[in-house]
This record gives structure tokens, C-alpha cells and sequence, in this order.
């Protein structure tokens, strides 16, 4: 069996867009490639960081993979199972194991319930345990996210937001899953909180033996707590490797880009600064050639007709330009 916990091949999610009254009356439509052919594994207890700018599509990837969005084509395995064709109760049994964790703490819980009654919710729905034993189960969590058992019968709004995500990654935990989507959960919140973050969720990786897909905009987030990093533009992955590799020989002009905006804490280390012009293209519309050619400081003809192709250029590192 592959030692991958989740694994992730062709994975696809066009949208057809149908426009304005005019355009659906003329039978025309577009396509959104959101995701296009994007592969990845996530070992037990392994991060993948999985990094774009806004519009990228990375966070399509994080509802694909669970399935909240159906996709377009390809295949996602947990344990070895392909989930991708699995029917409603199926899927359901497999959402166990895979639970999401938001980037807004506060529009993601329910402002009527109570943060004890959000958790227990998880377990109510999944039919597990007596009333009894859920509360005993929710207080345990709380307690294990650094909440108070006191803070049970608080509402969202009375929880600062650091707090309402760690009511989130209770959530997220209730029902005891071996993968967790973080999908830009530190992004809303303040950089001092955002490491006490990451913080909890890599001691409660270390402590449960999760595998997390953390995704995030900025390459600063994910250098602590990911093993590996994939990084993605228009749809694509175009650089995948481990985080030491991918901070010391990065091989994308995007990535060297992203890096460039992280800061160094030597002085004594001199980063290549390569600032990024304009924004990501429209999806709809992508530039043909390399995706990238219109924002690539060493884009040369070919980038501007000829896409390339993901190349392993050294084991474990891929690399998607015509340059490497
Ligand atoms: Fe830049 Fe060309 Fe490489 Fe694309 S293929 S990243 S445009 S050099």
C-alpha cells in the first residue's frame, strides 16, 4: 500500500460560466479553470504547504479534495481508497477523516450557537456518543485548543479571533481525522496570534499524528510548519519540493518572486529581490505559452507560445519553466 496518506492525481475543477442574459441566450459560455491537472501526496503526519497569490485557485484544491466542490476530473485517494466516485453515505463515512479549518474564524462559526454547541454539533451529526459524553468530549477539546471550560457557553462574538479559531480547530478535531485542510487559517488573524497558531497545530500534529494541506497566500506563513510546498499559479502547480530546497534553491522565477517578499532574519543573508508586476491574470483568460511569461522577468519568445511541462529536476523537486 503507498505510504501517502491523501493522493492527489489530475485533480480538475473547471466552472462554466454562462455570462450575462445575452450570452445565455446565444448559447455561449466560458470556462473557469480554477484547477487544472494539479498532482500531490501527503504522508501520515506530513504538511504540504500549498502557496498562491489570491486567485489561483489553491483554495478550489482545499474544497476538491473534500469534496465540497465536485471535481471536473481525476482522482483523490485517502488511505489508499478512491474517494472521488464514492456515493453520499459513503463520503460521509470519509469526511471523518478529513475535516477544514477556515481562514475566517468568525463567518465559519455560527453566531447563534454557543462555541460548546458549534463542537458538539460535529459529533451530533456524525451520531456519536450520549449527550453525556459529548460534553465531556467537547470539554476535553477545549481544553486541548487552549480554550476554557468556562468559555463553553460563550457566543462567537464574546471570543477574540485568535480564540474563535482555536474554537475552529476544536471543530475540526471532534471528530478525530488523519487530515486536516487549513485553508488560509491564520491569514485574518494578527502575526503574534498567527504563530501561536501554527504553534498549536503543529504540537497537536505531533501529538495525533495528523497530515495537514495548509494553504496560504504568503510564503512566510507556511515556512514553519510545512515539510513540503507546492506552489501554485493559474490553476497549476509550478514548483513542488521540500521547504529547505524550495527557501535555498528555489527554481521558479514565481517562486523566487514569493521569496523575495519574505523577510530574512540575518542581515548577513542577501535575498534576489524580484518584485512582481501587475496582478494573476484572469483564469478565464489565461495568457497563452507559460502562464506566467507576463509577469516573468526572463521570459524569452518561446515562454509566450510553448507551456511547459512539470520536469523533476532533481529527485523530489519539480519544476514547471522552460529555463530549468
Ligand atoms: Fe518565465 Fe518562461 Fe520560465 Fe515561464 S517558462 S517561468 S515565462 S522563463
Amino acid at each position: 500500500m503507498s505510504e501517502n496518506l491523501l493522493e492527489v492525481r489530475n485533480l480538475t475543477k473547471h466552472f462554466t460560466l454562462h455570462g450575462d442574459f445575452v450570452s445565455r441566450m446565444a448559447g455561449k459560455s466560458q470556462t473557469l479553470k480554477a484547477v487544472d491537472g494539479i498532482n500531490f501526496a501527503i504522508k501520515s503526519g506530513e504538511t504540504l504547504g500549498l502557496v498562491g497569490e489570491s486567485g489561483c485557485g489553491k483554495s478550489t484544491v482545499g474544497r476538491t479534495v473534500l469534496r465540497l466542490l465536485e471535481p471536473t476530473d481525476g482522482k483523490i485517494e485517502v488511505e489508499g481508497t478512491d474517494i472521488t466516485t464514492l456515493d453520499k453515505p459513503s463520503l460521509r463515512d470519509f469526511r471523518r477523516e478529513m475535516q477544514i479549518i477556515f481562514q475566517d474564524p468568525y463567518s465559519s462559526l455560527n453566531p447563534r450557537m454557543t462555541a460548546g454547541g458549534i463542537v458538539e454539533e460535529m459529533l451530533r451529526v456524525h451520531g456519536i456518543g450520549t449527550p453525556a459524553e459529548r460534553k465531556e468530549r467537547v470539554a476535553e477539546l477545549f481544553e486541548r485548543v487552549g480554550l476554557r471550560k468556562a468559555q463553553l457557553e460563550s457566543f462567537p462574538h464574546e471570543f477574540s479571533g485568535g480564540q474563535r479559531q482555536r474554537i475552529g480547530i476544536a471543530r475540526a478535531l471532534a471528530l478525530n481525522p488523519s487530515v486536516i485542510i487549513g485553508d488560509e487559517p491564520v491569514s485574518a488573524l494578527d502575526v503574534s496570534i498567527q504563530a501561536q497558531v501554527i504553534n498549536l497545530l503543529m504540537d497537536l500534529q505531533a501529538e495525533l499524528n495528523l497530515s495537514y494541506l495548509f494553504i496560504a497566500h504568503d510564503l512566510a506563513v507556511v515556512e514553519h510548519i510545512s515539510h513540503r510546498i507546492a506552489v501554485m499559479y493559474l490553476g497549476k502547480i509550478v514548483e513542488y519540493t521540500d521547504k529547505k530546497t524550495l527557501f535555498t534553491n528555489p527554481q521558479h522565477p514565481y517562486t523566487e518572486a514569493l521569496l523575495s517578499a519574505v523577510p530574512v532574519p540575518d542581515p548577513t543573508i542577501k535575498r534576489k529581490k524580484t518584485i512582481l508586476q501587475g496582478d494573476v491574470p484572469s483564469p478565464i483568460k489565461p495568457p497563452p505559452g507559460c502562464h506566467f511569461h507576463t509577469r516573468c522577468p526572463y521570459a524569452e519568445e518561446r515562454c509566450k507560445v510553448e507551456e511547459p511541462a512539470l520536469k523533476e529536476i532533481s529527485p523530489g523537486h519539480t519544476v514547471c519553466c522552460h529555463l530549468r
